[in-house]
């Protein structure tokens, strides 16, 4: 059965504050790396989950960011996602795929990016094409009005020109946008979708946006779950007949919709549920496409996943790059000690991962529902 059903399920048997620790301490295996690699960005995002963050450090070498990764491969870590802020724009990037696509001819990894596309040019993506990413994931939030909105006048065109890229040198299996939905955008994504699969399209994720870093300063904008579940019925309408050669969406829940989703027995969240607990696989046909829903149930910081920033702190989420302490409630920093070491130290520090669980009302209420 799926990990975090595993917990959820302990958790909703009131399972105690040292069998559930027990549990996770069993179960814990970092399955996702996010690498920071950059902290620069040539946009000014007004929902940028990290915001207006001051570094706390020099950022990391290359020889220091190939140490992490090696340190990483011996854990068994086989997922490594390259995200922010930029990674286009900073040189070791291309030094990092480099390094990893090396590994991969004798290690199973997954390796990919998440870029906002405005440098991608015929040269990068052909060192992409060369260092055989997995997967290149765009930022797009909506169409042209909600998009922009958040990301600054003329960046829909050049992001969308980006993706066309994409497609032409990567294929479509390879290429993914991802988008950020809010109030002004909800009634954009699904014609986003069905603007880029006209042009070859035919992987989407789309997640609520969330108050953390700038977003919180769009409070107002924030969707409630009666908004999403709407959006999540309309495209699977859209999936029954819409797209000929059929496409993917993935959709985010965080904790709050999740949950109250699984209070009114909402179908295809049930279904996924039923089928994580038989061992099956989350996604769900719909016509010729396909949809999987990912229920943000139990948080994955430290236990599943984690982030490096650009200056070396190792910590759970990118929620927590968010803060601007975020040097301080990290584990540690991986220049002062080992990958294996911070794992070790976040793992024992589990009580706290059990109060994040414990109180997990309180903890959602603080996160997503405050605002
Ligand atoms: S959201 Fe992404 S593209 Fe926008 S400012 Fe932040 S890092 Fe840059």
């Amino acid at each position: 059965m799926d990990k975090s059903l595993q917990v959820w399920k302990a958790l909703l048997n009131n399972t105690s504050k040292e069998d559930l620790s027990s549990l996770v301490n069993l179960l814990a295996k970092i399955e996702f790396v996010e690498l920071y690699t950059s902290n620069i960005c040539q946009l000014h995002c007004k929902h940028c989950i990290m915001g207006d963050i001051d570094p706390k450090q020099q950022p990391l070498s290359l020889d220091e960011w190939l140490r992490v990764i090696d340190q990483f491969l011996n854990l068994g870590v086989k997922n490594f996602h390259l995200a922010g802020k930029e990674p286009f724009l900073e040189k070791n990037t291309f030094e990092i795929l480099s390094y990893l696509s090396k590994i991969k001819s004798n290690k199973d990894i997954r390796y990919g990016l998440i870029t906002n596309g405005l440098a991608l040019n015929s040269n990068n993506i052909n060192l992409l094409e060369k260092y055989d990413v997995d997967y290149l994931d765009f930022s797009l939030d909506g169409m042209k009005t909600g998009h922009e909105y958040l990301r600054g006048k003329n960046t829909f065109n050049k992001t969308i020109k980006a993706i066309k890229l994409s497609l032409n040198v990567l294929g479509w299996r390879k290429t993914f946008v991802s988008s950020a939905v809010y109030k002004d955008n909800i009634n954009e994504v699904l014609e986003m979708i069905k603007t880029s699969n006209e042009f070859g399209a035919r992987q989407f994720f789309i997640q609520p946006m969330v108050p953390y870093g700038r977003a919180i300063q769009l409070h107002d904008k924030i969707i409630d779950w009666e908004e999403f579940k709407a959006l999540i019925i309309s495209c699977k309408i859209a999936l029954e007949n819409q797209f000929e050669k059929g496409i993917g969406i993935i959709v985010y829940l965080p904790y709050s919709f999740a949950k109250k989703a699984v209070e009114e027995s909402f179908d295809p969240v049930i279904e996924t549920i039923d089928r994580l607990s038989n061992n099956g696989s989350p996604v769900i046909s719909i016509g010729k496409s396909k949809m999987k829903l990912r229920l943000g149930l139990i948080p994955s910081a430290y236990w599943q996943s984690v982030v490096v920033t650009h200056d070396g702190y190792y910590t759970g989420a990118c929620e927590m790059r968010s803060v601007q302490n975020y040097d301080e409630i990290s584990v540690g920093n991986v220049r002062n000690a080992t990958v294996e070491g911070l794992y070790s130290e976040s793992i024992k520090s589990i009580s706290n991962l059990y109060e994040i669980l414990a109180s997990y009302e309180e903890w959602a209420k603080i996160h997503l529902e405050s605002v």
